[in-house]
């Protein structure tokens, strides 16, 4: 297997098995023969003849040629005993005691297996409403959000991963104004992710300029009035302060509900990128698209053929997850099973684009990005399909909004996800990010700094005759080539980095992501430090207009104690 030294180290450190001393017991290799292993078993349920053993070479191959991977959970739980593989879950909190520190337990036994929850906490009744029972005070969702956060600090995931949240709140929410500023010292509430769920009201009144009702949602009553405009620019000044809170458009979310008759979707999971209803959970996986490419004479072409045969097999292994899936309750378990959503996605964009020799801020490149994902979620739904023909519709699907089509496997087939980790073990982009930087510094050890290339630059450029040392140094000081005399204008234009690329591209390539995606896109729009509030509304508003689900800005600087002013991340 071609891995990074990186991706070793990532793996060693949090994926492969280990014994009560901690010390690792299993290769590389042997961590995928497990996944595959234990994910192929789920075809004997629909098939006693089926043969496991081809199905897990196939899945075997599929990982160790680093074509797709599945999210974090399932190579580190798979076939191990916690058994649970699922990154993202979506949590009711009811407005009662008990609803609440259920919710709290709950979410504790999913950080414990490595799982990521999302919470809407729109149900509280507002801070300063009575309590019946004990003629009290509520104290209202941002102090019970305190709680939560709390209780994942304290849980820490047994050292594989810290736990990751979102919050999310109606902006008719009485406490709304709180909410929106609960994270203006961003060491508060610091295991939470926070988004604002905006409604189609909302954004009418936002744009005509006009005010909007408050609704307290537990005696369903009119609490005041804000003007919507008011609220919208503070939502922005806050994000362009220090990049939180993001928003989602949550009325756009519930029109993609594939079964509104199931309920509501009130939240999505941490990163944004997968609406669910309250005990639904979703199993997500990425096809690394720097390896969809072949060469043609000079040039590399996309391989559509590959890419096919890949989606296929992925949306096998996905649906394969649900079934030998340990849930953490009963009850996610049901829901679960009811619509069987998969996120499929891609990793590698950037990759790709500089492979095929596209800048990614260019109409090019949305333009691919626009046939790419209208392709994989097309042949997604195939495979889902077919699958369908095999082991049936998924069990609500005479009862979703697809019922008069052919029947399919799976609610929903594709998601992009971050893959924050699984990219670094591919070794590629993360999700559909553009490169963050040509070259940076890595801390390696204590006082030791490493200048990291990114390996298609460096191939460029020892192809040309134009590797140093030193100029690799000088360029890892900037993060950026643009500057840089000695590159040449060819070279400048393909190696773009986060910052190189304005907002708006940003954000119009999310959009081409979106159409063709079921769930949600996870993106940051990266600002520079310089960029102004109005910067902020001018995307805010163009990714209503595009279609998008949501937004996460970050403007560079703006957190304090930022570490990563390069690429690193782990
Ligand atoms: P990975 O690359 O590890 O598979 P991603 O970065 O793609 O994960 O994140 C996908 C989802 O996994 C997130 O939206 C979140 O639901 C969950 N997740 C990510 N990081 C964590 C974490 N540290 N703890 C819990 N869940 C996480």
């Amino acid at each position: 297997m071609e891995l990074t030294q990186n991706a070793i180290k990532v793996l060693e450190k949090r994926y492969l098995a280990k014994d009560e001393n901690g010390s690792v017991i299993e290769t590389v290799d042997e961590m995928f023969r497990r996944v595959a292993r234990t994910i192929a078993k789920a075809d004997k349920l629909y098939d006693e003849n089926a043969s496991v053993e081809e199905t897990e070479e196939k899945f075997y191959n599929l990982m160790t040629s680093l074509r797709f991977i599945p999210n974090s959970p399932t190579l580190m739980n798979a076939g191990r005993p916690l058994g649970q593989l699922s990154a993202c879950f979506v949590l009711p909190v009811e407005d009662s005691m008990e609803g609440i520190f259920d919710s709290i337990k709950n979410a504790a036994l999913i950080h414990k297996s490595g799982g990521g929850t999302g919470f809407s906490f729109s149900r509280l009744r507002p801070k300063g409403s009575t309590v019946k029972t004990t003629g009290g005070v509520a104290s209202g969702p941002v102090s019970f959000m305190k709680v939560f956060n709390a209780a994942t600090e304290a849980v820490k995931q047994g050292g594989t991963r810290r736990g990751a949240n979102m919050a999310i709140l109606r902006v008719d929410h009485p406490d709304i104004m709180e909410f929106i500023k609960c994270k203006e010292d961003n060491k508060e509430i610091n295991n939470f992710n926070i988004s604002v769920a905006l409604t189609e009201k909302f954004m009418e009144a936002a744009i005509k300029g006009e005010d909007y009702e408050l609704i307290d949602p537990n005696t369903k009553t009119v609490k005041g009035k804000l003007n919507a405009k008011e609220v919208f620019d503070l939502i922005v000044k806050m994000a362009w302060t220090n990049g939180e809170p993001g928003i989602i458009f949550l009325d756009r979310m519930n029109e993609k509900n594939p079964t509104p008759n199931l309920g509501e979707i009130e939240s999505t999971n941490p990163c944004g990128e997968q609406p669910l209803l309250p005990y639904e959970s979703c199993n997500l996986g990425s096809i690394n698209l720097a390896k969809m490419v072949k060469k043609v004479g000079e040039k590399y072409e996309i391989d559509y053929e590959l890419l096919e045969k890949t989606i296929f097999d992925a949306v096998h292994f996905l649906d394969n997850v649900i079934d030998v899936n340990v849930y953490p309750l009963p009850e996610i378990e049901r829901m679960t099973k009811k619509t069987r959503k998969i996120g499929l996605g891609v990793m590698g964009f950037a990759d790709m684009l500089i492979l095929l020799g596209i800048p990614y801020n260019s109409e090019e490149a949305v333009d691919l990005a626009d046939n790419l994902m209208k392709f994989i979620n097309e042949k997604s739904k195939e495979a889902s399909e077919y699958l369908a023909r095999e082991r049936g519709p998924f069990p609500e699907f005479y009862n979703s909004i697809y019922k008069e089509g052919p029947p399919l496997r799976n609610a929903t087939t594709t998601t992009i996800a971050p893959t924050g980790t699984i990219s670094i073990i591919a070794g590629v982009s993360s999700g559909i990010e553009p490169l963050f930087a040509v070259a940076f510094w890595r801390n390696v050890l204590d006082n030791e700094k490493l200048v990291e290339v990114h390996y298609l630059f460096e191939k460029v450029m020892r192809e040309r005759g134009l590797y140093s040392k030193e100029l690799m140094d000088k360029i890892a000081e900037h993060g950026t080539i643009q500057e840089i005399e000695e590159i040449p204008l060819d070279i400048k234009r393909i190696f773009v980095t986060a910052h190189d690329i304005s907002p708006v591209y940003h954000i119009r390539m999310q959009a081409a992501f979106q159409k063709w995606t079921d769930n949600a896109v996870s993106k940051t729009v990266n600002f520079k430090k310089d960029a102004t509030i109005e910067d902020v509304k001018t995307v805010y508003l163009l990714a209503y207009k595009l279609g998008c689900k949501g937004v996460t800005i970050y403007r560079d600087g703006s957190r304090e104690g930022q570490v990563i002013n390069v690429g690193l991340k782990e």
